[in-house]
């Protein structure tokens, strides 16, 4: 049995219990049952973390980045030895299973390493001086200043991680706003940086309202740089308060990535990777893969298959229960966005073959659901899903397949199947995304970057795009001081 612990907040180095602005209730999404409290962060509680953040960019941007990088590095090798117990929390507040919670855990670790490893590498450059007067230019990537960093529930550890690591390597300090809905998940990742030797007021970790929060951190002098995940629509409430202040934005936001599905695609290895991956954290992905393009000849057979697999994920609390493929969504508004998204379908907006209900409680579960030919305008085809629900529509040519694929504001992660080299080359050029893998689903390694275009946002993270995000260029030029 997991213990849960209440969450409390990181001020200056101080731990603190008692919000400010009150409390809320954790809640175990699979039983529907309070497992601990976390306290909401007043404004003067919001002021004490942007005053502890400010004195510690002084302290941080100053420190040399091998130590940065020691730090990050022994943050890390801590996580991954609290991995199983960190994994049962995420589970506990958020439902996925525990194998994939761990997973993320130690995907986490991965990724602060690598970003830490940036602080080792990032030297700047000399250009070359266009008169003889000038001694050097030389160009620098300076730590921007206290980053604001909101991030989701879907992956607690991960996303979290992610802002983390690229903001400490760069020698920013931070304010992490974790979801309300896991709070203790990522305390548990920020006691491995302050365990890590992190200094008191480099990392901040406050928790409550997010609209007030964001509201005010977003406008305080102190914060340089905002990076959020989340909603597209949140995310473009946000810009617009990032906009206002002159503050530096990075969104990662929604998808509705399709994957396209070519006849010379191996068909054994294609719907095995398709089924596994679309129920994947019961479909609360960003990049999950939503709109299944598949070409007409093999369209039937592939529905059929997919329903049937699909039949065959195990879906129940996983944590008490590891064999669980398939955990409950992360809280009661999710199903009812499922069960909303499954009372548009029927005629031209397509056909329920698998699943499609939610699953009596306690607990917040929806079946796998699987929804043959839905129409190109129908809710299905055009709004993130953001649940355990694949959409397939058969294609005649490859360039309508594109032409669907890219029809959407969206453009976060793409996807293709096929043996065809000339096809691989021509969707790889031609798929509108910031990601797009083929032949496999695999695009959040800790060595590449991670961003979307369109309304899925701008920036990346991870890879050496999540260190420079946090950086601002600066030029120093030096001429002779006498002729
Ligand atoms: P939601 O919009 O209520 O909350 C989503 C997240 O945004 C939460 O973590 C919340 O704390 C944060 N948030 C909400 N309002 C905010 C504000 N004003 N300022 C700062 N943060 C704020 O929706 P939900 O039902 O919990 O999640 C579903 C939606 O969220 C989906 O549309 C999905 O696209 C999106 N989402 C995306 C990701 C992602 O990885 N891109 C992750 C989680 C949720």
């Amino acid at each position: 049995m997991t213990t849960y612990s209440n969450a409390k907040m990181l001020i200056n180095g101080e731990w603190v219990s008692d919000g400010g602005a009150g409390s809320m209730p954790v809640i175990n999404p699979a039983t529907e049952q309070v497992i601990g409290e976390c306290p909401k962060a007043s404004i003067e509680q919001l002021d004490a973390a942007l005053a502890a953040a400010d004195a510690g960019f002084a302290i941080w941007s100053n420190t040399p980045g091998i130590e940065r990088y020691r730090a990050l590095r022994r943050s890390a090798d801590l996580l991954r030895e609290r991995a199983p117990a960190i994994a049962r929390v995420v589970t506990l507040e958020m439902g996925k299973p525990h194998a994939q919670a761990l997973g993320e855990t130690n995907g986490a670790a991965d990724l602060i390493d690598f970003l830490a490893e940036e602080a080792k590498r990032q030297g700047g450059r000399l250009v070359p001086v266009r008169s003889a007067n000038l001694l050097e230019q030389r160009v620098t990537q300076e730590p921007i200043g206290p980053a604001v960093l909101l991030t989701p529930w879907n992956f607690p550890i991960n996303l979290a991680a992610k802002k983390l690591g690229g903001a400490l390597a760069a020698g920013c300090s931070v304010i992490l706003k974790p979801a309300e809905t896991t709070p203790a998940s990522s305390q548990m990742l920020v006691e491995c940086f302050v365990d890590g030797g992190v200094p008191a007021g480099v990392i901040n970790c406050v928790y409550g309202d997010p609209a007030m929060i964001s509201e005010h951190l977003i406008a305080a002098p102190e914060t340089r740089k905002v990076s959020f995940t989340g909603s597209t629509a949140i995310g473009k409430h946000l810009g617009s308060l990032a906009a206002q202040h002159m503050k530096r934005f990075t969104p990662e936001l929604g998808g509705h990535a399709p994957v396209v599905i070519g006849e010379s695609a191996d068909f054994e290895r294609t719907i095995a990777a398709c089924v596994g991956t679309k129920f994947r954290n019961a479909g609360q992905v960003c990049v999950s893969p939503t709109r299944f393009l598949v070409a007409r000849n093999i369209y039937d057979n592939f529905v059929a298959e997919f329903a049937k697999r699909s039949q065959d994920i195990s879906v129940g609390d996983a944590s008490v229960d590891d064999s669980v493929s398939m955990g409950p969504l992360a809280h009661g508004g999710r199903v009812t966005a499922m069960v909303e998204l499954m009372d548009a379908l029927g005629g031209t907006n397509g056909e329920i073959v698998s699943g499609g209900c939610a699953i009596d409680g306690p607990g917040h579960f929806f079946q796998p659901t699987v929804i043959a030919a839905p129409a190109l305008d129908s809710a299905m085809m055009t709004q993130e899903p953001f649940g355990p629900v694949a959409g397939i529509v058969p294609y005649d040519n490859i360039e309508d397949a594109v032409s669907i694929a890219n029809s959407l504001r969206y453009g976060l992660a793409a996807y293709a199947f096929t043996a065809d080299l000339d096809e691989s080359h021509y969707l790889g050029r031609s798929l509108r995304a910031g990601m797009v893998a083929i032949n496999h689903f695999a695009v959040g390694s800790p060595e590449t970057p991670f961003g979307g275009v369109g309304d899925s946002g701008f920036g990346s993270e991870s890879g050496v795009e999540g260190y420079l995000g946090y950086t601002e260029t600066k030029l120093v030029t030096v001429a002779k001081s006498a002729p």
